[in-house]
């Protein structure tokens, strides 16, 4: 293996240790910075995501409020919850852990969240701040994954960034980031319209992979001395005891051989997501200003 492995792990425990200081200063002046975290359902990927972002909460010092809804649940009845905590001004951020049981409309309830708790990011008002370049919330895994970059000192500017996967949440908001005058990438974004992928992706000098497919990207698609972002989080079954094992969307040990920096999964992109959305919970609560209740 030649590329230097990046330790997201490392990376999120500074952001996080950083979001714990930010709480202390709050809480001096009355504020705990508290995020709902809605999750309808029982899907087990879910249900431990949501376990880890409590942790993370508590962690930090904030407060969280650990919503659980019943999969019958109606969209009229979440859509009058979240109505509810828009106005409840000791709640600071909203999170509805996605994705949503099928007979409840996401994009409603996205659009429920008031702009100034949707510390995911998702509402359509804050994607257009974000499109737009306006200050606002920036989507945790996305600002994950650039602070990552950032924290290796692998440049940007004129850098030819390769992104696979248009997904709302990760895939676009990455490619419009990167294109933001302060980073100046150019950026080719691919999907499964894209006509020979491994040809764009052995153009990139920052290749970041989105697609959710496991083992996507294989050393021969990759630039010798790349930067290689794997966002993929994969459940791939197996015959151990828990019956799957987690796998990117890069094939790993390929892949290494080539790069010039690699991310690990797990160990990479996964947690600086938890670790920007507790940032983006202080930066909600800060923004609020004002004690608890006021
Ligand atoms: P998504 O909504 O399923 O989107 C996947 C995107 O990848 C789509 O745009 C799709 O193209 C494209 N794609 C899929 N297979 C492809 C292929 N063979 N060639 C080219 N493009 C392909 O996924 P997502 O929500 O963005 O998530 C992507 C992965 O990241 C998943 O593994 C997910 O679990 C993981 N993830 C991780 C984190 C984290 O914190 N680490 C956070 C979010 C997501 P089309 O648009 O043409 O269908």
């Amino acid at each position: 293996m030649s590329a230097i492995v990046i330790d997201g792990k490392a990376a999120a425990a500074a952001l996080r240790e950083e979001a714990r200081q930010r709480t202390e200063r709050l809480k001096e002046r009355g504020v705990t910075p508290c995020l709902a975290v809605i999750l309808v359902g029982e899907d087990p990927a879910s249900l431990s995501y949501v376990t880890a972002k409590q942790k993370a909460l508590a962690a930090a010092g904030m407060e969280g409020r650990d919503i659980r809804l019943s999969e019958t649940t109606t969209e009229a009845q979440l859509l009058s919850l979240i109505a509810s905590i828009n106005a409840d001004k000791s709640v600071h951020g909203i999170l509805v852990q996605l994705p949503l049981p099928a007979h409840i409309r996401e994009e409603a309830v996205i659009t429920a969240i008031e702009p100034g708790k949707d510390v995911d990011c998702f509402h359509p008002v804050n994607v257009g701040k974000l499109l737009l370049g306006r200050p606002g919330f920036l989507p945790c895994t996305p600002h994950g994954v650039l602070d990552l970059l950032k924290g290796q000192n692998i440049p940007t500017k004129g850098a030819h960034a390769v992104v696979v996967g248009r997904s709302n949440i990760v895939g676009k908001p990455l490619a419009v980031l990167l294109a933001r005058r302060e980073l100046n990438a150019t950026v080719t974004l691919c999907h499964t319209g894209t006509k020979d992928l491994p040809f764009h992706t052995r153009q990139a000098d920052i290749l970041i992979a989105a697609a959710g497919t496991p083992g996507l990207i294989k050393k021969d698609m990759i630039k010798k001395g790349a930067a290689v972002i794997d966002v993929g989080v994969n459940r791939v079954a197996d015959t151990s005891a828990r019956g799957y094992h987690l796998a990117g969307d890069v094939d790993f040990d390929g892949a290494a051989e080539a790069a010039g920096w690699i991310t690990p999964v797990p160990g990479g992109v996964g947690p600086m997501t938890i670790a920007m959305l507790m940032r983006n919970v202080a930066q909600a609560a800060e923004e609020r200003g004002g004690a608890n209740g006021d």
